[in-house]
């Protein structure tokens, strides 16, 4: 199902310094079924994420609540945590979530969680400027 998507990952990670990295801003030939970001994609994703967080608070999720994530297993925000099925996951973690669905095409929640925590999660890893982990 994944077999394609996490054998060209792993063999990026597998090619330590020997693989170069992609200028940035560039984007090679296009396949739909995996595809670079832009930016402004990028930006967008984060964007609506954060009006999660905003809806949240505005609905009166208090500020000071957390929950615990399945997915990065760490205590996080409650505002802007969201449901996907039976999995309730922090604010960062949907970011990556959407990112890597945005790019990669299909993905379920549980094969995202169950990479994150089998030591992939690099595989997932955000850009600095998105990244949303504790300051
Ligand atoms: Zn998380």
């Amino acid at each position: 199902m994944v077999a394609t998507s996490l054998a060209s990952a792993t063999e990026l990670i597998d090619g330590s310094s020997a693989s170069p990295a992609s200028p940035p801003g560039h984007v090679g030939h296009r396949s739909p079924r995996k595809r670079r970001l832009t930016a402004h994609q990028l930006t967008a994703i984060a964007h609506v994420m954060q009006l999660f967080v905003e809806d949240d608070l505005a609905l009166g999720v208090s500020p000071d609540a957390s929950i615990r994530c399945p997915a990065c297993e760490r205590k996080r925000p409650r505002p802007g945590a969201i449901s996907y099925g039976r999995y309730f996951i922090c604010t960062g973690c949907a970011t990556e979530f959407e990112v890597a669905r945005a790019s990669r095409g299909p993905l379920s929640i549980g094969q995202y969680i169950r990479d994150k925590q089998y030591g992939e999660s690099e595989r997932y890893a955000l850009p600095p400027a998105l990244h949303q982990g504790p300051p």
